[in-house]
């Protein structure tokens, strides 16, 4: 690595760190804020979608984009672009009206830092650097990079899943599954046509050069061609691993699931998944056992004529380590 790669990287690591905090800080505040007053009704029609320039600076939000949806700045427009995807995608697929479910405006701000290898949701919007060219572009051009940001929002007002430990790795997890699903469902593709890739849209010259295909791969997460690789088995969890390593595991439970239930990863599969981040209510210190229990119940509730999809749920988990331990019909049956 040379050491522009690595000054870039340093920064990187620094400003992280600091995002890290003020998500803490925000998620709390929305905990109290929903405990007070709970969520304000679902009114609006859709979200508004902002664009802000921080001008390579590291001061948010910046400089607002007077109309971002006809910006000559590719940067702002993939942000717009995407940004709006992703509010469709939640709300023609889910039913959910923007990050909060009452339309919240989902602000971005590009060229965020100078060859910022990042993007991050800090708890009140999105930011996007523009990548130091050599191992990502800009990162606002992957649109599960952007539905991942995006989805920590919600996960904060659903679940609220501390961000370490496993709830952390839980929390990353849906992001990457919100994320992926997102990349298929506006590239239509089926859970055999889809690649299950994270972050295969960003990468720069020099990290393809070296091998590199994606940041994340959820059908395969120790693959030696990921840039960030992670444990594919409850066996490897350890206590205090990073988030973006421990979900692994939840990944690649989803992507069994999805791939044993053919068709669009969001119809069924997807369903399940969200159904447990929109009815199960605030779970900061939620357990991957207890996730992979909480889904095999919203399998069961909403399927009840279709055991199939229990079935699939309750194999997936079951090998990545996580067996659900709910009582369960088609359990004995196969595991004889
Ligand atoms: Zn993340």
């Amino acid at each position: 690595m040379d050491s522009k790669t690595r000054a870039s990287l340093r920064r990187t690591a620094l400003l992280d760190l600091q995002t890290r905090l003020l998500r803490a800080q925000a998620q709390q505040f929305t905990t109290s804020a929903v405990g007070l007053m709970g969520l304000p009704a679902n009114v609006a029609a859709s979200p508004k979608v902002t664009v802000y320039d921080c001008q390579n600076t590291t001061s948010i939000p910046g400089k607002a984009i007077e109309h971002p949806e006809k910006s000559k700045d590719g940067a702002v427009r993939a942000t717009f672009d995407n940004t709006t995807g992703v509010a469709s995608f939640f709300k023609d697929v889910f039913g959910r009206n923007s990050l909060d479910d009452a339309g919240m405006t989902l602000r971005s701000s590009v060229h965020y830092g100078e060859g910022y290898n990042n993007a991050f949701w800090n708890g009140s919007q999105m930011t996007y650097g523009d990548g130091d060219g050599e191992i990502f572009i800009e990162l606002c051009k992957g649109s599960d990079v952007v539905a991942h940001e995006l989805m920590h929002g919600v996960t904060q007002y659903t679940l609220q899943l501390v961000y370490e430990n496993e709830s952390g790795g839980l929390n990353e997890s849906l992001s990457d599954v919100f994320g992926s699903m997102f990349r298929q469902w506006l590239n239509k593709e089926t859970v055999d046509s889809a690649d299950w890739l994270i972050g295969a849209d960003i990468l720069g010259t020099k990290a393809k050069s070296l091998g590199y295909d994606c940041l994340r791969n959820m059908a395969d997460p120790e693959s030696p061609k990921c840039l960030g690789r992670q444990i594919s088995h409850y066996d490897q969890y350890r206590t205090g691993m990073d988030p973006h390593e421990s979900s692994g595991v939840a990944n690649l439970a989803f992507y069994k699931i999805a791939m044993a239930l053919k068709g669009h990863s969001w119809d069924e599969a997807g369903q399940v998944w969200y159904n447990v981040v929109s009815t199960w209510g605030s779970s900061p210190n939620m357990t991957m056992q207890q996730f992979a229990d909480a889904t095999l119940h919203s399998a069961q509730a909403l399927y009840p004529k279709k055991p199939a999809v229990a079935a699939a749920v309750h194999e997936g988990w079951d090998s990545v380590g996580l067996r659900p331990t709910v009582a369960y019909a088609g359990r004995k049956a196969m595991a004889s």
